[in-house]
């Protein structure tokens, strides 16, 4: 009689604690909040966060990282198969929409900033080295012949075809597949029913609306030390930024990075960092490389007059030049030369 006692008791409690953990996780795990994943894609580290039920968001996190991976796997021309690789080594044109939209898009801010974005600057990517694993400082000679090898002008976007008129042109979107990637990925989310995310693809970002009722804050990273310079408030809007510490090789002194000036041959100079702030990431993304490549006089003149365009530019001297619509939302703190 004594043991039925003992026994009914433990399963009582039992019973309660296996209740406790249902109604915990039925009120409380399910509870909305801030859900994150990581994926390696498109050479580096994406990360979504997005707010909302552990379910909702997760799914949606996970569709919007697999449109990335699509984009990623499309977009290279280093496939076989892709229509990019087609193009690049037999000539085949180009019908597929989206890359047609990517394209009209770096056209026009090849012509808004007088070729300093190119799309065809891949021979001397490949001569600097920066398109496999070993660099090294070029010929002068053979930098004036891989010049003679490219060009934006060479590319007709026509009857929705891409076509090019001369064999040699190879086509690289890699200074602007990520903004746009970043800003397919936003799309889904919205699709998906989420209202406020994060998506970083490796620094370069895009925050969708409000995290209850707040902006989200976001570091601007100093490109000769550890951390950021400063942070900034956003919502509904895209940061890229284009850096020479990305992928560059010392040389007596001299570091040689991957933007090339394509009037020169040579890495673009002046400038460390070039963050850009606008509403479209595909935009952001053209326009950080294409700044990066005009300088801190060029290109800061630029970004003054164009509207939407907002920048924030830090000198290999570690000056930092701040576009006038964002000097009120900036906290800067100073920077390492
Ligand atoms: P980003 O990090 O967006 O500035 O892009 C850098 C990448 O863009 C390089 O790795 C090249 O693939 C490509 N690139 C380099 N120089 C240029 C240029 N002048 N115009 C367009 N794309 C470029
Ligand atoms: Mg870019």
């Amino acid at each position: 009689m004594k043991w039925k006692g003992v026994f009914s008791a433990i399963a009582g409690v039992i019973i309660i604690v296996i209740l406790s953990f249902v109604v915990w996780r039925f009120f409380v795990s399910s509870e909305d909040g801030i859900y994150k994943q990581t994926r390696f894609v498109m050479h580096t580290y994406c990360t979504i966060q997005a707010y909302g039920s552990k379910k909702e968001a997760n799914r949606a996190i996970s569709l919007a990282l697999d449109r990335i991976e699509e984009i990623d796997r499309k977009f290279n021309f280093r496939n076989p198969g892709t229509p990019l690789y087609r193009l690049n080594n037999t000539g085949t044109p180009v019908t597929d929409g989206e890359i047609l939209d990517v394209v009209n898009e770096a056209l026009s801010v090849s012509k808004i900033t007088d070729g300093a974005f190119d799309i065809t600057v891949y021979p001397l990517l490949r001569l600097w080295g920066f398109s496999g694993a070993s660099q090294s400082l070029p010929a002068r000679s053979k930098i004036l012949g891989a010049l003679g090898k490219m060009g934006y002008k060479n590319l007709i976007l026509k009857d929705n075809k891409l076509r090019k008129t001369r064999d040699y042109i190879r086509v690289d979107l890699g200074g602007i597949a990520k903004g746009y990637a970043i800003g397919e990925a936003v799309k889904v989310l919205k699709r998906e029913g989420i209202e406020a995310a994060l998506v970083d693809g490796g620094g370069d970002l895009y925050a969708l609306g409000k995290l209850e009722g707040r902006p989200w804050k976001v570091g601007i990273r100093n490109p000769r030390g550890k951390g950021v310079i400063g942070v900034i408030e956003i919502s509904d809007l895209s940061v890229v930024t284009s850096g020479d510490y990305e992928r560059f090789f010392m040389k007596d002194g001299v570091r040689y990075h991957h933007i090339i000036d394509p009037k020169t041959g040579y890495p673009a100079k002046g400038l460390a960092s070039v963050t850009v702030f606008t509403w479209n990431p595909v935009v952001a993304d053209a326009w950080a490389t294409a700044l990066f490549v005009m300088g801190e006089k060029r290109g800061f003149a630029l970004a003054e007059k164009t509207p939407d365009i907002e920048t924030l530019m830090i000198t290999t001297e570690g000056k930092v030049l701040i576009s006038s619509g964002l000097k009120e939302n900036l906290e800067i703190d100073r920077v390492e030369k």
